[in-house]
C-alpha cells in the first residue's frame, strides 16, 4: 500500500456536509488530538527515541500539493478532523486566530469593543471618578476630620505652627488647608486664594505717572536730543534714574507707559531722596 492509500484508507469521505460550499468534510477515523483540538492525528516516524505525529489535515495538504506548509492549514469547515483539501486554506496564526474569533469559536469573545485595556489613570482612575468615596476622611491616610478643617480655617489669629502641634499636622499642612489647596471639598473661609479679588491700590493714569517720572529727573536730565529737541527726556537719562532706583531701564520705561500706584511712585521718591 502507498502512503496516500494508507492515509485515505482511514479517512471518511461522507462526513458532513458544509453549508457554502456544499462538499462533505473528509473525517479523519484514525487517532485524533486531545481535546479541544481534535485535529487527526498520523504517525510518522521514531526520533531521539520520541514517537513523531503529524497532524492529518496539514498531512493531506502536502498530498494535494506536494508542499509542506510553511504556513498553519485552516480550515473553513471548522472541523478539526476534515481532511477534504478543498475546506483547507493556508494562514498565519493570527488569521488563526481571528478566524476563530469571526466564527465565535474562542475562548474569550472578542473583547476590543469593551474599551481599552489599559491601567486606569488620570482622569479615568477611580479617585478621580468617583472622588467621594476617597476624598477627605475616608481616605485611609487621613489625620483630621472635616470639622477639625473647619476648625482651622476659622482659627485665624492662632499662629500655624500652633494648630499644627494641636492637631499632629505640620505648619505647611497647615497652610495648604487654610489656602483651600487642600480639603478644597469641605467649606469654611479660606486664605489668600486666587479667587479672591485683591485690593485694588490708588493708581495713576500712564499721563500722571509719565509727568511724575519726569520730575523725578535731575534738571540736567530734562532735555530733547539732537534729532528731537522737543523729546522731553533722553534714553540714558532712563538708564540712569534706574539705576538709582535699582530696577532695570525697561521697568521704568513699561511704568510710563502702564501707569503706576500711588505706593510705587511714594517708593520712588523715597529712594530717590535716601540716595
Ligand atoms: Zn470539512
Amino acid at each position: 500500500m502507498t502512503l496516500r492509500a494508507l492515509f485515505f484508507d482511514k479517512v471518511d469521505p461522507n462526513g458532513p456536509v458544509h453549508p457554502v460550499l456544499l462538499t462533505a468534510c473528509h473525517v479523519w477515523t484514525g487517532g485524533r488530538m486531545p481535546a479541544p483540538f481534535d485535529y487527526g492525528s498520523i504517525y510518522t516516524g521514531h526520533r531521539d527515541g520520541w514517537k513523531q505525529t503529524a497532524r492529518t489535515h496539514r498531512v493531506a495538504w502536502f498530498l494535494a500539493t506536494g508542499e509542506i506548509p510553511a504556513m498553519q492549514v485552516l480550515h473553513r469547515c471548522d472541523n478539526p478532523p476534515c481532511v477534504n483539501v478543498d475546506h483547507l486554506f493556508l494562514g498565519t496564526h493570527d488569521d488563526n486566530m481571528e478566524d476563530k474569533r469571526a466564527k465565535g469559536r474562542a475562548v474569550h469573545r472578542d473583547r476590543s469593543n469593551l474599551g481599552p485595556k489599559v491601567p486606569a489613570t488620570g482622569d479615568r482612575h477611580g479617585t478621580h471618578l468617583y472622588p467621594e468615596l476617597y476624598r477627605g476622611e475616608r481616605n485611609g491616610s487621613a489625620r483630621l476630620t472635616e470639622a477639625d478643617v473647619i476648625a482651622i480655617r476659622e482659627a485665624a489669629d492662632v499662629l500655624y505652627r500652633d494648630l499644627a502641634a494641636r492637631y499632629g499636622i505640620t505648619a505647611t499642612a497647615v497652610g495648604y488647608i487654610r489656602r483651600g489647596e487642600t480639603w478644597q471639598h469641605v467649606g469654611g473661609p479660606r486664605e489668600g486664594s486666587c479667587d479672591m479679588p485683591r485690593p485694588t491700590k490708588p493708581r495713576l493714569t500712564p499721563a500722571e505717572t509719565f509727568a511724575a517720572v519726569l520730575d523725578l529727573l535731575p534738571p540736567e536730565d530734562r532735555c530733547g536730543t539732537r534729532r528731537n529737541p522737543e523729546r522731553p527726556y533722553r534714553w540714558q537719562a532712563l538708564v540712569r534714574l534706574a539705576a538709582r532706583l535699582g530696577v532695570t531701564p525697561g521697568m521704568v520705561h513699561l511704568t510710563m507707559r502702564e501707569g503706576a500706584t500711588m505706593d510705587l511712585m511714594a517708593h520712588w521718591r523715597t529712594t530717590l531722596g535716601e540716595s
